[in-house]
């Protein structure tokens, strides 16, 4: 599904990335630990195609295709999705008319008939019961008045909506409290499918309790260092990552 090799990125001329290799198969959940500051927003970032970053050397290949090669918004199309560590607040775009022209993209994408006003209605309001998300969602604009906790169960119910092929979600985790991080964890339990890859940043064990991973890679300044089976989450939270400095002193 995703195979990255040797990747180097810089941000405003310093080098963050410095020569990753990650690959996830079809169906498996990786997650990317590690200190702040370690590069892991930028590979999440690289990955999707945002502004910002000047890939130096590397390749990112997407389902045997070079997504670097692709513009973010054609990623989008064929399937990667990105999920904000801070959703923004978009005054002005309607939830409804962004939700469906996306929808509507991905369908194209596959061959799909688009769907019009009112079957959109029918399938999104289904959607939004299972997933606890307030009546109100539709008519505001992009979470617009919503709280942390709130913007991220709406981030994770569009992208149940778009089903992605290539899950992306930084530190989605973050600033949840224990019901908030249920029902985001469940939601991302979900989706997980055979044809489905999943790329989970995140600073702590807490949202790999919810949703096991079954690899997870340690970043440091720009490289994976570590990687290993679900149980590195519980050794991680025991040595923290000083020894991650002491290891690149060494090296
Ligand atoms: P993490 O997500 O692991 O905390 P990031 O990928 O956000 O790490 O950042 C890695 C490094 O890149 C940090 O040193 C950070 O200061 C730098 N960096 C990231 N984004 C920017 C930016 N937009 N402008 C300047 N420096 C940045
Ligand atoms: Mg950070
Ligand atoms: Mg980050």
């Amino acid at each position: 599904m995703l195979e990255i090799k040797g990747l180097r990125v810089a941000v405003d001329g310093k080098e963050i990335l410095r020569g990753l290799d990650l690959s996830i198969d079809a169906g498996e959940v990786h997650a990317v630990m590690g200190p702040n500051g370690s590069g892991k927003s930028t590979l999440a970032n690289v990955i999707a195609g945002r502004d910002g970053y000047q890939v130096l050397g590397g390749s990112v290949s997407y389902r045997g295709q070079d997504l670097l090669a692709l513009a973010p918004e054609d990623r989008a199309r064929a399937g990667v999705f990105l999920g904000f560590q801070y959703p923004v607040e978009i005054p002005g775009l309607s939830t409804a008319v962004f939700l469906r022209a996306a929808v509507n993209a991905r369908r194209k994408h596959r061959g799909e008939e688009e769907l019009d006003a009112m079957d959109f209605l029918v399938m999104v309001k289904g959607r939004m019961k299972e997933l606890g998300i307030r009546e109100d969602f539709l008519q505001r604009a992009i979470n617009e008045g919503f709280s942390g906790g709130e913007k991220k169960r709406a981030e994770i119910f569009q992208m149940a909506l778009l089903e992605p092929e290539l899950v992306l979600l930084d530190e989605i985790d973050s600033g949840l409290d224990i019901d908030a991080l249920r029902v985001v964890s469940d939601g991302i339990n979900r989706l997980r499918a055979p044809d489905r890859a999943m790329l989970l940043v995140t600073h702590y064990r807490r949202l790999l309790d919810y949703v096991p991973p079954d690899r997870i890679h340690v970043l440091s300044e720009g490289l994976i260092v570590r990687s290993g089976g679900p149980e590195l989450a519980g050794e991680l939270e025991e040595s923290g990552y000083g020894w991650l400095r002491a290891e690149a002193a060494s090296a």
